[in-house]
């Protein structure tokens, strides 16, 4: 069977992903089936740059097909940022506090319409620094004045979603999955790496 290393060090996201993947014929192996590996720079100038790079960097130490993610905040308002630095929006060391404080006070002035934002996640799939497979998956919404909710993390407790008229922190871990960036993609990966797995 195919063996396949999410990753990332995240160990909720190595579960979501391995539910996402788990109709394929496939081992999936996260980063602590290993021993230490130096963390991947991600010094990528897209989400596409990184995704790749990990996927690339942990396929080399761990000499198996790896799968890596990419994800982050683009607001319009804000010309797409925080984009790649969501993270570490309010800096360095940012807690999620700190980002969507700083969220919250660049978009003071910015009236109900003009709050457009998405979430995006980008996959890719690295194998043997080969074969290259990459999906891209987005959840549209709008940015609210203040937090609401308590579940989820980062960015979630401002992030509202018109069809279901809740933010991402009031919905529960199922509801988030089947509407979310990382499930789009993730669906969408599922279906191109059964293809290539064939
Ligand atoms: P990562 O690529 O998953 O490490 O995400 C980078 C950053 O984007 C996170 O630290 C969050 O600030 C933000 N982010 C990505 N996905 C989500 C999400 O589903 N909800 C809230 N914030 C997110």
């Amino acid at each position: 069977m195919k063996e396949i290393v999410i990753a990332t060090q995240n160990k909720g996201k190595v579960a979501e992903i391995a539910l996402a993947l788990s109709k394929l014929p496939i081992k999936v192996l996260s980063l602590s089936d290993f021993g230490p590996i130096p963390e991947a720079v991600e010094d990528g100038t897209s989400f596409l740059e990184n995704a790749l790079l990990k996927a690339r960097h942990y396929s080399q130490y761990t000499g198996k097909a790896c799968l890596a993610d990419d994800s982050g905040l683009e607001v319009d308002a804000l010309q797409g940022a925080p984009g790649i630095y969501s993270a570490r929006f309010a800096g360095e060391t940012a807690s999620d506090d700190d980002n969507n404080r700083k969220l919250l006070a660049e978009l003071l002035d910015v009236e109900t319409k003009g709050r457009t934002a998405r979430f995006r996640c980008v996959l890719a799939f690295v194998d043997h620094d080969e074969t290259v497979l990459t999906t891209d998956g987005v959840c549209s919404g709008m940015i609210t004045t203040e937090a609401q909710g308590l579940g989820g993390f980062g960015y979630d407790c401002l992030f509202y979603v018109p069809e279901l008229k809740k933010t991402m922190a009031e919905l529960s871990k199922t509801e988030k999955n089947a509407i979310s960036h990382r499930g789009r993609a993730l669906e969408n990966m599922a279906i191109q790496l059964g293809g290539y797995l064939k």
